[in-house]
């Protein structure tokens, strides 16, 4: 069998999604990660006249943002949720890297317009590129790779590859693809077959999604507690609704001003913020204490004694109403406390008590 791999540029697909969602002229358009491979497998089949191709593996290079404003938390968490799903549910290889905001908020329509930062993704071309050669490179590994980009930086790979004896194929979006991936005379010899228009593919490719009747879980919600909603959850996962989320995000702003340290800021104005900056996922064990029931927020105590500020949609598997004060949690941090004041958490997760 003739072996397919799939090598996505997550990070110009995301931002060139707008011109799919406009052609399906659905509202909510989304793509089916879970059924984009096989389709595009279909079609390759179909514009290479091959026979039944073997789809080995789906690759897909992207970023994640950190350091953002925390109004931004729910935003960022989707981003890692996505990458999650795509390795989880449907067995892609994810790579991703962080793209420091600079406590910024993400969207450029969000920051303010005297605000000259723009964000600097780093290593997503080079990675694309880096594991199509390596994989190139290695005996049986792959007899097709296809591309699916459209920045016109990845050309000399495509020679490349084509130049060790691998085929290539290119996907692309037409209102965002460098005219040489498409040139029918393939001036550059950069693939083996017809470009495969995403355009094209609309239908066998986009997210049938199923609304279902969710309760949401917020002790602040409003009206009825059944809300219609899309959203997938992880199991234990609870669910809130969309307004409960934008309520959230302005509560734990708020709050963590009132509460929480400046440590971070306070970094950034010696200039050591950017060098010192890593993305933490250490997780570290504690005890939650100091709950505030009817205001959605608490504290959790670090073995060592230093207090984090958590609020109940940083929960990653328990529901607020369940929650008391003196039950173990494992949890990340976002901030680390400073001076009397309280740091903050990342995610939180309730973990069972021996007792
Ligand atoms: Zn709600």
């Amino acid at each position: 069998m003739i072996k397919l791999m799939v090598f996505i540029d997550g990070t110009w697909l995301y931002s060139n999604l707008r011109h799919l969602a406009k052609e399906s002229n659905q509202p909510g358009f989304y793509i089916d990660y879970g059924l984009f491979p096989i389709a595009l497998k279909n079609e390759l089949e179909k514009k290479g006249a091959l026979p039944q191709l073997d789809l080995v593996r789906t690759f897909l290079f992207g970023s994640y943002p950190v350091n953002y404003d925390v109004m931004d938390e729910d935003r960022a968490q989707r981003r890692k949720d996505f990458f999650s799903m795509l390795r989880e549910d449907y067995h892609y290889e994810v790579e991703a890297f962080p793209i420091d905001y600079q406590r910024r908020r993400i969207l450029h329509d969000d920051r303010s317009c005297e605000d000259s930062f723009t964000p600097k993704e780093k290593c997503v071309d080079i990675a694309l590129a880096t594991s199509i050669l390596y994989h190139a490179a290695i005996a049986d590994s792959f007899d097709i790779a296809l591309a699916v980009v459209g920045d016109k930086d990845y050309f000399p790979l495509l020679q490349k590859t084509r130049e060790v004896g691998k085929r290539v194929a290119v996907a692309s979006i037409r209102q965002s693809c460098a005219k040489m991936y498409s040139d029918r005379s393939d001036e550059k010899r950069l693939k083996d077959y017809h470009i495969i228009w995403l355009n094209d593919m609309i239908d066998q490719i986009t997210l049938k999604q199923q609304e279902a009747l969710l309760e949401c879980k917020s002790p602040l919600h409003a009206g009825e507690q059944g809300v219609l909603s899309t959203v997938r959850l992880k199991v234990g996962q609870p669910f809130y609704c969309d307004d409960c989320r934008a309520q959230f995000a302005e509560q734990k702003a708020e709050q963590m001003r009132e509460y929480t340290s400046a440590g971070l800021e306070s970094h950034q104005e010696e200039g050591r913020w950017e060098e010192s900056y890593e993305p933490d996922e250490t997780e570290y064990e504690g005890k939650i204490e100091n709950l505030k029931p009817d205001r959605g927020f608490g504290f959790i105590k670090r073995q060592d004694g230093s207090s984090y500020f958590f609020h109940l949609s940083h929960l990653q598997n328990a529901e607020w109403a369940a929650l008391e004060a003196g039950q173990g949690a494992r949890f990340t941090v976002m901030k680390e406390p400073h001076g009397d004041k309280a740091g903050s958490v990342g995610r939180v997760w309730l973990v069972e008590s021996d007792e």
